[in-house]
């Protein structure tokens, strides 16, 4: 019967990561889970108008795994789980930025109506991490794995700010959380935009960073 289940989709007895049998309902076996702490020396390189900023994880083994299931299997229910796993280490920073209003990229239209639902959004919530919506997407755009550098740059360049949030944002610390750090284009630009309204300091936390 669990076997039928799992071909219809319904019921996952597998470790997403290593196959052993998973805990109910979670995805994950309890060796992954105990995986799932914050890695020390994330390697920090100086981002263009970013602050400062944190990583919890390189984006290899369970982490990887994670999000990966996360946005290609549509599985918000993980990502609020990887929110409450990650949530002491964000709260850190948070406390050490203090910052007035807490944010996240937006995803494009295309994406958002294929998934559902926006990863960074879930992880906030099972972090229990107030946020605001800033950003807005501009046009279309292919997913990022599929551009060289260059093309990143450019599709990075498809945010702006909400028409609502230009006056606000003066003075104002801003915190922006990200799933996955990979060249920093895309942070870069969106904290540039920030600056460019006048915001007082720009932060960013990520989940995973590219080997
Ligand atoms: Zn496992």
């Amino acid at each position: 019967m669990r076997n039928f289940l799992r071909l219809l989709g319904i019921s996952q007895a597998e470790c997403i990561h290593c196959h052993n049998p998973a805990i109910e309902d979670l995805f994950l076996c309890k060796e992954c889970i105990q995986d799932i702490k914050p890695f020390h020396p994330i390697e920090y390189t100086h981002i263009p108008y970013v602050f400062s900023y944190r990583v919890f994880g390189k984006y290899e083994g369970v982490l990887k795994s994670i999000v990966q299931q996360i946005k290609f299997s549509k599985n918000p229910f993980l990502a609020r789980w990887l929110g409450g796993s990650i949530k002491d280490h964000l709260w850190e920073f948070i406390e050490q930025t203090n910052p007035d209003i807490i944010t996240f990229p937006e995803l494009n239209l295309r994406r958002f109506w294929t998934r559902g639902f926006n990863q960074i959004e879930e992880i906030l919530k099972g972090a229990e991490v107030p946020y605001q919506r800033v950003f807005k997407r501009v046009g279309f755009d292919p997913p990022m794995a599929r551009l060289d550098k260059k093309k990143r740059i450019k599709a990075s360049q498809t945010h702006t700010l909400r028409k609502e949030w230009i006056e606000v944002l003066e003075g104002k610390k801003v915190l922006i959380v990200d799933d996955v750090l990979t060249t920093g284009g895309t942070i870069s630009r969106l904290c540039e935009l920030l600056l460019s309204v006048g915001a007082e300091q720009t932060n960013a936390y990520f989940l995973t960073k590219e080997l």
